[in-house]
């Protein structure tokens, strides 16, 4: 079984590396536009602030691809899918066949369209090259904007900052990772982050980036003009569907899949980002990866291969900064908080029909695994509700 696998990311990997491992007699090709090994995205803010180095980021060497049974072609992007003649056609014009194909395509940065956006200096945030040029750009003493005051647009303000960069983050609404942290932890988040010497512009929005022949500034919506010698803007992704929607198959926003991870077409496979399950896309990598267990299993040949989603868990990979977060904090629910101001420690319980079905940690995020097992298994949490916000250690055994 000749087995195409597009796409070197966390999912693509795995999927190929388990593939070659699990269908015997499979011959097993991996394709990734990008030029490098299949490398860590997730490390690249540890690139950024400098805790990390490429050859620190790669997960796979070319040997160890080999030696595992998967042949490697990095910087070959595949350009069309002929699904009537099974075969997909890269940017250079060569015909690839397969009789199962795996589209592990990722996401693509968002960018905002702002006048002057595309301007030299002006960059997202998504893969190594992405890193490279800020660190390119990034001399000391120099002025970086970031827009965006999600997650990646926070470790990118970080990593710039470690790099001698003074940065401010432009953010459109009032505290930083609204999605993943309340106003509370969030604000107690922008302060600490101030004390690191990142300022914030919030809530603002980017009107313009302006410049001459290279980026200078950055213009809100009150007026001002930020002077920026780099900007980034880290506003949020789109899965790469095009090529999937080219060739016919559903797409919504992301490649539409069933259980299973397989597409409308039964020899085509979709997992990770670029994957839409259930009407739903995913961001984090712990979900891509067990999609490609899943397509693995199922290109197998078992029957039972399925994939659930599980809670999400998001934490700020910021050091010397414990901020962890999970499950729905958005929706109508009951909150139990625990607070202690001088100790910069603060936790809220998100509970709806007695069960747990959210959670922000900051300060202290040892207690992280018991409240994602907590929201993930949905036992009742009544009987230990009065001991509930200050964690494990607290509970019965039993509990
Ligand atoms: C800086 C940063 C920090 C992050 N931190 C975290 C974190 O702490 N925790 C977490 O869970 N997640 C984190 N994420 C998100 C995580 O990296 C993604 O969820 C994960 O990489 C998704 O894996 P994937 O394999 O689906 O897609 P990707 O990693 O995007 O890989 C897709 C690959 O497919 C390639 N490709 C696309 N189109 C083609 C084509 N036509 N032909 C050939 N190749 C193609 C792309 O070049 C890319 O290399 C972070 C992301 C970034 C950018």
């Amino acid at each position: 079984m000749r087995v195409l696998v597009i796409g070197a990311g966390p999912a693509g990997t795995r999927c190929a590396t388990r593939l070659a491992a699990r269908v015997p007699g499979a011959e097993v090709t991996l394709l990734g536009a990008e030029a490098a090994l299949p490398y860590d995205r997730v490390r690249l803010s540890q690139l950024l602030t400098g805790e990390s180095d490429i050859p620190g980021l790669i997960t796979h060497e070319l040997a160890a691809l080999a030696a595992a049974g998967v042949r490697f072609r990095p910087g070959t992007a595949v350009a069309a899918i002929d699904r009537a003649a099974r075969a997909v056609r890269t940017a250079r014009g060569e015909v690839l066949a397969y009789d199962r194909l795996v589209l592990a395509l990722g996401s693509s940065a968002l960018r905002l369209p702002l006048p002057g956006g595309d301007l030299p200096g002006v960059l997202a945030y998504r893969d190594l090259d992405d890193v490279r040029a800020m660190l390119r750009l990034a001399a000391p003493g120099g002025r970086a904007v970031v827009i965006g005051g999600g997650l990646l647009g926070l470790e990118a303000a970080v990593g710039l900052a470690a790099r001698g960069q003074r940065v401010t983050v432009v953010h459109a609404l009032d505290w930083p990772m609204e999605r993943q942290l309340d106003r509370v932890a969030g604000g107690l988040l922008a302060g600490r982050l101030g004390g690191r010497g990142i300022a914030f512009a919030m809530p603002a929005k980017t009107m313009a980036i302006e410049g001459t022949g290279q980026v200078e500034a950055v213009r809100l919506d009150d007026g001002r003009a930020l002077p920026a010698d780099l900007v980034v803007q880290a506003v949020g992704v789109r899965p790469n569907a095009a090529l999937a929607a080219a060739a016919g198959l559903p797409v919504g926003r992301g490649i539409v899949v069933d259980d299973a991870m397989r597409t409308a077409d039964p020899a085509i496979y979709a997992i990770g980002e670029c994957a839409e399950h259930a009407g739903r896309t995913i961001g984090l990598v712990a979900p891509a990866l067990q999609q490609a267990e899943v397509a693995v299993q199922s290109i197998a040949g078992e029957a039972a291969a399925r994939w659930r989603p599980a809670a999400d868990a998001a934490a700020l990979k910021v050091s010397g900064t414990a901020v962890w977060s999970a499950g729905d904090i958005a929706g109508e629910a009951e909150a139990i908080t625990l607070h202690d101001d001088d100790a910069e420690h603060y936790r809220r319980l998100f509970l709806r029909e007695d069960r747990l079905v959210g959670c922000v940690l900051y300060g202290d995020t040892a207690d992280a695994g018991y409240y994602l097992d907590l929201i993930g298994s949905g036992r009742p949490v009544a009987p230990i509700r009065h001991s509930l916000v200050f964690g494990a250690a607290l509970q019965p055994v039993a509990a």
